[in-house]
């Protein structure tokens, strides 16, 4: 094709002439620019309960935490499943670790019970 504005030939697919640098029919045809073309796509993250995090937080309190803390003031519902997720991890974690060691303890005094108070009555 030719340019419209120095009539010089050009490649038919060329976007601005070479020899003038004046934009060409092609230039308007063409789709617009990536960056413009992405720049709306890019919405905000969206605010709202999340089981994913809320099961990290229950495996990794800490993680869960600190992504609470994060996420407190920018998104409250999300945050919400985290500390949530954290809060019965924890429970969770205190209560499986009181129960070993009750466990333990229990299984000591019947195992070596009938020794500690062998001991406790030499003692005596
Ligand atoms: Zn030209």
């Amino acid at each position: 094709m030719y340019c419209r504005n120095c009539g010089a030939q050009i490649d038919d697919k060329a976007v601005i002439c070479p020899h003038c640098g004046v934009p060409t029919d092609n230039y308007y045809a063409a789709p617009p620019h990536s960056y413009n073309q992405t720049a709306p796509q890019t919405a905000p993250e969206r605010d709202e309960p999340n089981t994913g995090f809320a099961v990290l937080g229950f495996f990794f309190p800490i993680v869960g935490l600190i992504l609470y803390l994060v996420w407190m003031h920018t998104m409250p519902l999300r945050a919400k499943s985290c500390g949530k997720g954290a809060l019965i991890g924890v429970i969770t974690q205190v209560a499986l670790s009181v129960l070993i060691i009750i466990m333990v303890v229990v299984t000591t005094l019947i195992i070596y019970g009938p020794t500690i108070s062998l001991f406790a009555t030499a003692a005596l």
